[in-house]
């Protein structure tokens, strides 16, 4: 292969790389060509022009290269159809592609999948794409004629996520979680949307709900409360800031035939709402969005994980169960724990942990790309 522009590494800068890091940091690079466009494909290369692998440049970025393949090869449609193919078995073998009580999935996971910025969402034949770096936004022609081949007749559509298709504004269709149903917008939705991460965690609600009332906060179109229903639980009240994502939660508690006087929607900031009600509830979910993007926003992320937490903990009645969640990459599982921790100090409440949670088998984390690793959480006993 030498048709592709050449970027080369400082010495001893491709160690990384070698133990299949996918990332290549700006400080790691001594030259590359000028003329770069981002996204496009490039060879980087050793010192000694030896090959460390192929992958997308961003040309001013400080990862400047994503690389897709550690080995000199083309990324031609035999190499989409692979990697894509690879994808799509791992989650046949979960049961998540064909079977019949869950039809909503992470098909692609990024670095995971060997894929480092291409994320895609499985829903019921729909497979949506969210791209996180330019050269996956180029890649998109490759990547839906791949998924054609290696979907064929499963396939009913490839969209992008946000995109209003030519026919409509919205896009969207029912997908199935441990047999509940779940409306999917993914023009109108967030991310691809629907939070496909928090599947298991929402039949582990259900299975404590029977009886419970229950505050689902941040609660989007209402997975948790759906789940919590359909166990049996007494009430349920869902606090999210978006009015759109409530009506949603509307809609899938019908959907299901669930019983709608035991589902109440406020559109509040939940801090605010948790800092001013007087209600108490005997079950809590809190799964904020992230809270830190960037390594330099952790600190302040951990205290607000630490405060929010601690409001919670005031509404749960003795023996109460908080189930919370972070899904900022850059606070660690045991970070997250400290500030749960800490927490519970705040408010003088032992606090005992019954499940710890991590993201699902569909969200693969490459052992050498520990980044990867984003969604925790506990569910926790509160005396
Ligand atoms: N638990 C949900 C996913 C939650 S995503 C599920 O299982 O599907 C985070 C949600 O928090 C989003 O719906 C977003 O609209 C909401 N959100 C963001 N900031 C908020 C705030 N300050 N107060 C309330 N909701 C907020």
């Amino acid at each position: 292969m030498t048709d592709l522009p050449v970027l080369t590494l400082k010495p001893d800068r491709s160690r990384a790389a070698e133990r299949r890091h996918p990332w290549i940091f700006s400080r790691a690079v001594a030259d590359q060509p000028a003329g770069l466009e981002a996204g496009d494909v490039v060879r980087v290369v050793r010192p000694d022009r030896t090959c460390v692998g192929v992958g997308h440049v961003e040309p001013m970025g400080s990862i400047r290269v994503r690389l897709l393949t550690f080995t000199d090869r083309p990324l031609d449609a035999a190499f989409w159809q692979e990697r894509l193919a690879t994808a799509v078995r791992l989650r046949e073998r979960m049961g998540l592609i064909d079977g019949p009580e869950t039809t909503a999935c992470r098909l692609v996971h990024g670095e995971g999948d060997g894929l480092p910025g291409l994320i895609a969402d499985w829903y019921d034949g729909h497979v949506v794409i969210e791209p996180h770096s330019t050269g996956m936004t180029r890649a998109l022609p490759a990547v839906r004629e791949a998924l054609a081949t290696v979907l064929g007749a499963r396939l009913r559509g490839t969209h992008v996520s946000g995109t209003p298709t030519a026919e409509s504004e919205t896009g969207g269709c029912e997908v199935r979680e441990f047999g509940l149903r779940f409306g999917v917008d993914w023009v109108r939705g967030q991310k691809t949307g629907f939070y496909v991460d928090q599947r298991e965690h929402r039949r582990l609600v259900g299975s404590y709900a029977a009886g419970q009332r229950v505050l689902n906060a941040f609660s989007y179109s209402g997975g948790f409360s759906v789940h919590a229903l359909a166990g049996g639980a007494a009430a349920v009240t869902d606090v999210d800031s978006s009015r759109q994502a409530l009506a949603w939660a509307n809609e899938n508690v019908q959907r299901n035939g669930l019983d709608a006087a035991r589902h109440r929607t406020v559109a509040a900031d939940a801090l605010r709402y948790l800092r001013e009600t007087e209600e108490t509830f005997d079950l809590v979910i809190l799964d904020p969005p992230a809270f830190a993007k960037h390594l330099s926003a952790r600190h302040a992320a951990i205290q607000a994980y630490r405060r929010v937490n601690a409001m919670a903990l005031r509404h749960l009645v003795p023996g109460g169960l908080l189930f919370t969640f972070s899904c900022s990459q850059v606070v660690t599982p045991d970070l997250f724990r400290g500030a749960v921790l800490a927490a519970g100090i705040d408010e003088g409440r032992p606090v005992r942990i019954l499940h710890q949670l991590h993201q699902p088998p569909d969200h693969p984390i490459s052992l050498f790309h520990p980044e990867g690793e984003y969604l925790k959480g506990f569910a926790l006993e509160v005396e």
